[in-house]
């Protein structure tokens, strides 16, 4: 899966869900920073897509 739609919280364990839910119209970028928000403590994380996470979803 080339960007996660869930991680697993550093704090609590928690499941973070990405937001938005939905991918980018035009896909996904290297060096993006993708969201996510813990359903049990709220923090957010950002990661960055790595080129790759694309791998094998890109024409190039
Ligand atoms: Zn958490």
């Amino acid at each position: 899966m080339p960007v996660a739609d869930t991680i697993v919280c550093v704090d609590c364990g928690g499941m973070c869900r990405r937001v938005p839910f939905d991918p980018p119209e035009l896909g996904w970028q290297p060096g993006e920073l993708v969201s996510y928000r813990c359903v049990d403590c709220l923090d957010m994380w950002y990661l960055e897509v790595d080129e790759e996470d694309l791998d094998g979803t890109a024409d190039h």
